[in-house]
């Protein structure tokens, strides 16, 4: 509708019997309307329609929900820097199926190449970081009011040791006077593990590439799935193998994935399917008891 409908006496009159009737109204929304009048008489975006129906069906359950996601970046030189393939687009579908669920979403976003290829909704508060140790402080702040977090980044394990202040020259002698040495970046999900207090549980990701047949693949996969579930204080692992990049279609950059969710007292295959979908079974996974 446009801003004079909406103002009729005839809409308000009925618009405030249906509230009274116990209706909620979605909307309208204040903006352009299609003939071109600016008010209220705009429906509200669809993204948000379904974050408030979400919320009719599941209620609000008080959980906080703390994401990272998207790669982190580590300066070389002031034109170049090392990153990965991560998109965001895991951890955003874990705040889509968060939000669904009524819980409060707060999104620590590393360095994504764009914004828009993994969009978040609304109602989630977003933090921005670009270094592994611009995202640990963000996380280590946010985590002490959150009761769950995801650790969906692709945090770098390598950085730049001493990133050049000028441009390295493309010359051999330049590369040579500016050796390229690396230095481990810190573990964020180690550090949050440390400082998990009783009641507030963490959940690690792991993107794995696999040599040899499908079973040995598999093993290979849980067994690293566990190990980081010991030696970085996690609740679950969610690991998926890696393909080459030409051949992916499921992990790094798509829409899809697969893999294992690994606990401590089991292993839950999760098979191929839109990452929302996958989002929406890990959750389901943690309300089961
Ligand atoms: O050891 P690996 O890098 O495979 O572990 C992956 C998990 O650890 C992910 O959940 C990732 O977000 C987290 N991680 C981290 N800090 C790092 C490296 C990984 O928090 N420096």
């Amino acid at each position: 509708m446009n801003p004079t409908m909406w103002s009729h006496v005839a809409t308000q009159r009925n618009a405030l019997q249906l509230a009274q009737d116990g209706w909620r109204l979605l909307g309208p929304d204040a903006g352009d309307t299609a003939c071109g009048e600016e008010g209220l008489g705009r429906m509200v975006e669809p993204e948000t329609l379904l974050e408030s129906l979400a919320r009719c069906f599941y209620g609000d359950s008080k959980c906080r929900a703390l994401i990272s996601l998207g790669p982190t970046r580590s300066d070389v030189d002031p034109v170049r820097y090392i990153t990965n393939r991560s998109s965001g687009k895991m951890g955003a579908a874990l705040a889509w199926a968060a939000v669904e669920r009524g819980w409060e979403v707060t999104v620590v976003r590393g360095a994504v190449a764009c914004v828009h290829v993994a969009p978040l909704p609304l109602a989630v508060r977003v933090v921005e970081a670009t270094t592994t140790q611009q995202m640990k402080a963000q996380v280590e702040k946010e985590f002490a009011r959150s009761d769950i977090f995801f650790s969906a980044a692709a945090v770098l394990d390598w950085e730049a040791a001493s990133p050049a202040s000028l441009k390295i020259k493309k010359n051999r002698t330049a590369l040579s006077q500016h050796p390229f040495e690396m230095k481990a970046s810190p573990d964020i999900l180690a550090a949050i593990g440390k400082k998990k207090k009783s009641g507030q549980r963490v959940v690690g990701f792991a993107a794995e590439t696999m040599d040899g047949s499908t079973g040995d693949a598999e093993r290979g996969a849980i067994a690293a799935a566990r190990e980081k579930l010991r030696n970085k204080g996690c609740d679950a692992v969610f690991v998926n193998p890696v393909a080459p990049a030409a051949t992916a279609t499921t992990g790094f950059e798509t829409d899809r994935n697969a893999g294992w969710w690994v606990t401590s007292g089991s292993v839950v295959r999760m098979e191929p399917t839109s990452k929302l979908q996958l989002a929406r079974g890990m959750i389901a996974n943690l309300e089961t008891p």
